[in-house]
């Protein structure tokens, strides 16, 4: 864990602070929309009641009962023992609702209590958060993403929550996401947003779909119909160990494996991939190859890329002990870069490799079976599987998705097309007035660096800035 470059408060950034004391400055805000931006993590106020933020609390405690939503209502429990020595019934036990993100679970009803107490110590496991006091103020923290999600306010010797993260604040585009994306030419108009958008998005699960339907795109998911895609490409769920960050920030750590040899050659010959995923974004880039020492001169350009673009260098590089990364412990050792390796390669301890490969595959192979495809465009298939994931929520990013955490900005849905449809693009160089106007081609990807498709006209590859889309 890195202990340079220390932020003013651990984990919060200066936008984060000013945003925090502009909230505690703030009388009136009740009922008004905050303006946030998309690069910031937004606050708003919890409503209606007022929740004591308690660490000596052992339970979570409401004093009404009508909001006890949990399973768990009309328990028998033990009265809870006041600091009086007074004894206090428990009517029910469950659920509460702090806003339409977040919940409190086994909340205790007492109806004679005059309070509403969070238990720091459940609280910290119902929303995966820490808790941070400072002399006027607390914060609760995503464990995963680090983000500052709530926000306590010191008065007469108490902490109360004043605010909280809802999943509309952190982005703010959805209606321009509607806009750019219906206003492209499209031949099929009968193919519902909910397929429409499960196929764009490589078969993606209806949790992740719904999610995204919700923060960016703008539609409510209706159709139930079963997909005849997703069992071809869906392997059954193997025991994984649960993924976890280690990271405190973009390329503190990055994980990289090499996928391959396929027995098959991809279109421009290649037989493996090397993937590279950052541990704090999971923000992932594979590249094909045709041998595997191609992966030294990539991933030697891959540091070049993040320092460039990135401002930033890559601190510690994780692998398995494959011939490829050994190679390159100079290259590390001279750039001041942490090698981690494993001595006997066991997949857990490069699992985050090993589950975004799955991850990837599954998606490929999708994209294959929708595309009616051959198997020589695996690597086209790959490439737009990787495109696709780094712009779905995740859960181990708190459904947030790559894309949003490594750019600061939400990702862009509006470029994306389904894999392998029908395409007609311009022809912008015809050689005489009868030549044909537009290329029959099938949409296989998106470039890597342009703002383009990658086309397919049955003898070759090219780009084009633009067609028009004529199937689902
Ligand atoms: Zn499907």
């Amino acid at each position: 864990m890195s202990k340079e470059n220390a932020q003013p408060v651990i984990g919060i950034s200066e936008a984060q602070l000013k945003q925090l004391l502009s909230l505690l400055d703030t009388k009136n805000t009740e009922s008004k929309s905050q303006p946030h931006t998309a690069a910031k993590p937004g606050l708003s106020k919890v409503a209606s009641r007022s929740w004591i933020i308690d660490s000596g609390a052992t339970d979570h405690i409401s004093s009404s009962p009508q909001l006890s939503l949990g399973t768990n209502n009309r328990c028998s429990l033990p009265p809870v023992l006041l600091p009086s020595g007074d004894k206090a019934n428990i009517v029910a036990k469950g659920s509460m609702p702090l806003n339409s993100v977040y919940y409190l679970h086994n909340v205790l009803c007492v109806p004679t209590f005059k309070v509403d107490l969070i238990s720091v110590s459940h609280l910290t496991r119902d929303l995966n958060c820490s808790v941070i006091f400072f002399p006027y103020w607390c914060i609760l923290q995503d464990l995963a993403t680090r983000r500052m999600i709530g926000l306590g306010k010191q008065h007469n010797g108490l902490y109360y929550l004043v605010a909280l993260a809802t999943k509309n604040n952190f982005t703010n585009h959805s209606s321009a996401t509607k806009n750019n994306f219906t206003n492209h030419p499209t031949c099929n108009l009968t193919v519902s947003p909910t397929d429409l958008w499960h196929n764009r998005l490589g078969h993606t699960s209806p949790l992740r779909l719904n999610f995204l339907a919700k923060k960016f795109l703008n539609f409510s998911i209706q159709s139930n119909k079963p997909c005849p895609i997703c069992p071809l490409a869906k392997q059954s769920r193997l025991p994984f160990s649960p993924s976890v960050i280690s990271s405190l920030k973009p390329f503190e750590l990055i994980h990289c494996d090499i996928w391959g040899r396929y027995r098959h050659p991809s279109l421009s010959g290649a037989y493996y991939f090397l993937t590279i995923v950052d541990d704090f974004t999971r923000f992932t880039w594979i590249f094909l190859m045709q041998h595997k020492s191609e992966a030294q001169s990539l991933l030697r350009r891959f540091f070049s890329y993040v320092l460039t673009q990135f401002n930033t260098r890559i601190k510690t590089f994780r692998s398995d002990s494959g011939g490829e990364f050994l190679s390159l412990r100079s290259f590390f050792h001279d750039n001041g870069v942490v090698f981690q390796h494993s001595c006997v390669y066991t997949p857990q301890q490069n699992g985050v490799v090993e589950r975004k490969h799955r991850h990837i595959l599954q998606v490929a192979r999708a994209l294959r079976f929708q595309a009616h495809l051959p198997t020589q465009f695996w690597g086209e298939c790959a490439l737009t599987a990787t495109h696709i994931i780094n712009r779905l929520p995740s859960p181990v990013l708190s459904f947030h998705t790559p894309f949003e955490l490594l750019y600061s900005k939400p990702p862009s849905f509006s470029h994306l097309r389904v894999f392998g449809c029908l395409a007609y693009a311009t022809n912008v160089h015809p050689s005489h007035k009868f030549e044909r106007r537009s290329i029959p081609s099938i949409f296989i990807g998106y470039p890597t660096g342009q703002k383009a498709f990658k086309l397919f006209d049955l003898s070759q590859i090219y780009t084009c800035s633009s067609f028009l889309c004529c199937s689902t």
